[in-house]
């Protein structure tokens, strides 16, 4: 009718995610803290994946890093000090068909969370996992965490931390099932980026130990890092996380490593304790490791009618 061409169609449009859609409340960490890097980088992730926020869900524990999931205008779960990562088991095990990401910190992940974290990568769940390493418990104002450096003076030990940090890498290369281990630092935008971008596009468990900065309380670990980079070694291979051009030179040392050799990952990973030679890139990675909600899930699709019969034919082995 007068020449107008009207679309009358029911069909949804194809929708196109900006930033915007994945962004939630207004990051409230201190100023240049690097959580904010690490979030700002992951709604980029989210974007150019152009992953529905219905269908994405972040997890987490108890700690600064935690209040992620209130950041993220996806669905999210702000659980209990340790348990991010059971409870984002529990989402994937039941509804394999969700995005799971898991946001952690040294101390909800390495120690009241020591035991699911183990299980965890042995399950080997499809789902991201961002361990945010400040080195230090910084919601509740300065205690030793596992992995503080000994000597650092805290408020548990204001002679300083009395035993050597805890190797979350070792730790997990060790579990059996482990399928992705990186290590990365929240300051260099680029490797980030492509780190948890690999992290995202692994099957399976993928760890990330980010090293992050916690100006309040830690300030000197991680400028000390900044300003001497030759105490962090480059992870390079065509298989590894790739490395944009001109990323490199911020490096002054690097070496090949292949990510499928397990062996010499954990011998990379152990020269951070023993030689304070940090890494940063992909340490191991192994896709054919089966996946737990994969194997959970089977069975999804039962009728009612069946768990009731089920019900009643496992009952009746108790009938006398
Ligand atoms: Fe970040 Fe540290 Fe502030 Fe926590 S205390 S928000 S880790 S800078």
């Amino acid at each position: 009718m007068f020449g107008i061409k009207a679309d009358w169609s029911l069909d949804i449009q194809e929708r196109y995610f900006t930033l915007d859609d994945y962004e939630g409340n207004e990051a409230r960490w201190c100023s240049g803290c690097g959580d904010h890097a690490v979030l700002a980088t992951t709604h980029r992730i989210l974007r150019d994946a152009q992953l529905p926020p219905e269908k994405s869900v972040f997890v987490s524990g108890i700690g600064c890093s935690s209040r992620m999931p209130h950041y993220m205008a996806t669905y999210g779960l702000h659980g209990l000090h340790g348990r991010a990562l059971p409870l984002a088991c529990g989402v994937k095990s039941r509804r394999p068909d969700l995005d799971v990401w898991v946001a952690t910190g040294d101390g909800d992940c390495f120690s009241i969370g020591a035991g699911p974290w183990v299980h965890a990568i042995r399950y080997n769940m499809n789902m991201t996992v961002l361990v945010f390493d400040n080195q230090i418990y910084g919601l509740t104002k300065k205690q030793t965490s596992p992995t503080s450096p000994i000597n650092l003076p805290t408020n548990t030990h204001p002679e300083g931390a009395s035993l050597d940090m805890l190797n979350p890498n070792t730790v997990t290369l060790g579990i059996t099932n482990a399928s992705f281990v990186a290590q990365v630092v929240d300051w260099n935008p680029p490797l980030l980026h492509e780190t948890l971008k690999a992290a995202h596009a692994h099957k399976g468990t993928s760890f990330v130990r980010i090293i992050q900065r916690c100006p309040v309380f830690v300030d000197g670990i991680t400028k000390a890092l900044q300003e001497d980079s030759s105490r962090l070694l480059l992870l390079t291979h065509e298989n590894g996380i790739p490395v944009a051009p001109g990323v490199d030179r911020l490096f002054p040392e690097s070496r090949e490593h292949d990510p499928s050799n397990m062996a010499e990952a954990l011998e990379i990973a152990r020269d951070e304790t023993t030689k304070d030679i940090i890494p940063v890139g992909l340490l191991y990675q192994n896709s054919d490791i089966p996946c737990y909600d994969e194997l959970s899930s089977q069975g999804h699709n039962t009728t009612d009618a069946k768990k009731i019969a089920a019900t009643h034919a496992a009952l009746d082995t108790f009938a006398i």
